[in-house]
Order: structure tokens, then C-alpha cells, then sequence
């Protein structure tokens, strides 16, 4: 009884949103790894995406004005990783921050010189345990194979790895599992990864951006390595799969997907 009026609600405010499915189509049209999808998987995401902004809070950082078209976008980036998941996996935290621009986090902030300044740097994404989402739309604009690092990369599918990663035992690299995963074979394949990268990385310095298969920010410690790994899967199946096919086919059984296989 309560689930049903609690979908009825859902679709009620769904309903009041007022998108349709062409207003999707047309704030998407500019991420092309969507085309690896069904018509089927696209009227998934689309539906996914409407009750992903039922559920969620989005704010505007510094008189950012937040318009239908950023919501729905940053929506489904944001349900693509969950779209054989479920959007249970988001439960637990309700807001998104958006920015214009980078962000400069209010908190002390120590810099690698050792020096403490009032103020961090500019951030493109940042998400809080338990707490917001924050985002600086530039850096969306710039997600896909070629992001400002690069690298293929998604800010949006960034961030929501390090939520779906805080489920199990905080930000450390490993969400949880499916029944037929293994939390240990999961750790060594990471760890075997981590160290093959590393090793390219030393033995390149100091032109190793240009070698490695993602971005070098994920060989920042291992929770950084599951997100920066969950952009390149998504936004970049192929070079993953090439270069570390073990973790790619971890990925695969984690998100409940293939997207290499799509050839998109
Ligand atoms: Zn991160």
C-alpha cells in the first residue's frame, strides 16, 4: 500500500516536472556515447533521469542559473553508470551543487609545498560522504574523450563512483559487490592495475600523461583510481578494455555492463 502510493507520488511529481522525452533527446544530443545504447536502454534512461531529479535536490552555487536542460543533462550522466543497477544505489544524500565554474571549497586546505591557505584550489567536482554532490558545469561541458585533462573523462560519472564506491566502508576504491563477485579477486586485479600504472607512469616521467590509458589523477590513492577508472569505462570502453582487460571486465560485472561491446 505504501509503495503504491508512493509511486503514485513519484509519478505524479514526475508529471509535474512537465519534461518529455524530446526535451531529453534535445539535452543530451551533444554526449554521443548514448547512441551505444538501445532504444529500449535510452526510454530506460529517460525515465531513469526524471525520477533521479524527483529524488534529488539540485541547487545553485553562486547565483548559477540551473535551467531544464543542465538538470536533465547532469541527470542522466548521473544514471548511466546506475541504469542496470537501480536508483537505490544514490540513496543516502539528496543534494547536487552546481557551479558555473570550478569552485574554491571554504575550508583550510594544505598545498603541496606545505603551506596551509584559507581557501582550496579550484575543484571541478567534489562529493561529500553521506553529504552534496558538487559540480562545476565548464567541467561538464568538457566531459567526454578528450576532457580538459586529456584524458576521456566525466565529472558527473566521477563523482557518482565515489558515492557508489562510500557505500561499502567509505571512499577506498571498492563498492560493494554483486552475489558471484569477489571482494578479493576485486582488490588484486585493482592492485595489479595500480602497480602496472604506476610502473608506466615512473618509467615515462615526466611525459607519462601521454602513455597512460587514463587520466594520471586516478593514481592518486585508490578511491581516485575507481572514479577516474569509472569515466575512462564509460567514456572510453575501448581504451580500457585494450589496456587492462581485467579491471574492464571487473568494471563490467560491477556495473552490469558492456560498453565496449556496443563499438560506440
Ligand atoms: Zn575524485
Amino acid at each position: 500500500m505504501f509503495e503504491a502510493i508512493e509511486h503514485w507520488l513519484e509519478r505524479r511529481h514526475i508529471q509535474q516536472m512537465g519534461f518529455i522525452r524530446a526535451d531529453w533527446d534535445a539535452a543530451n544530443a551533444d554526449w554521443p556515447l548514448l547512441a551505444r545504447y538501445s532504444e529500449t536502454e535510452r526510454d530506460e534512461l529517460f525515465e531513469l533521469s526524471l525520477r533521479f531529479l524527483v529524488h534529488k535536490v539540485f541547487a545553485s552555487g553562486r547565483d548559477f542559473e540551473l535551467t531544464g536542460p543542465i538538470c536533465l543533462k547532469v541527470a542522466t550522466m548521473a544514471c548511466v553508470p546506475i541504469l542496470n543497477l537501480g536508483l537505490n544505489w544514490y540513496d543516502g544524500w539528496q543534494t547536487l551543487i552546481l557551479y558555473e565554474g570550478d569552485f574554491r571549497p571554504q575550508r583550510p586546505y594544505r598545498s603541496e609545498d606545505g603551506v596551509t591557505h584559507a581557501v582550496g584550489p579550484g575543484l571541478s567536482g567534489e562529493a561529500w560522504s553521506r553529504g552534496p554532490v558538487i559540480l562545476s558545469w565548464d567541467a561538464i561541458l568538457h566531459c567526454g574523450p578528450h576532457a580538459r585533462s586529456g584524458k576521456a573523462g566525466n565529472v558527473v560519472i566521477h563523482e557518482l563512483a565515489h558515492k557508489l564506491d562510500m557505500l561499502n566502508d567509505g571512499a577506498n576504491g571498492a563498492p560493494p559487490m554483486h552475489a558471484g563477485m569477489s571482494a578479493q579477486h576485486w582488490h588484486d586485479v585493482f592492485a595489479a592495475a595500480w602497480q602496472q600504472l604506476q610502473a608506466l607512469a615512473a618509467l615515462h616521467h615526466p611525459m607519462h600523461h601521454a602513455v597512460l590509458p587514463i587520466d594520471a589523477y586516478g593514481l592518486t590513492n585508490p578511491a581516485e583510481f575507481f572514479a577516474v577508472c569509472s569515466e575512462t569505462f564509460f567514456e572510453a570502453p575501448h581504451t580500457l578494455k585494450q589496456a587492462l582487460p581485467e579491471l574492464y571486465e571487473q568494471m563490467c560485472l560491477f556495473y552490469r555492463q558492456d560498453p565496449a561491446a556496443a563499438g560506440v
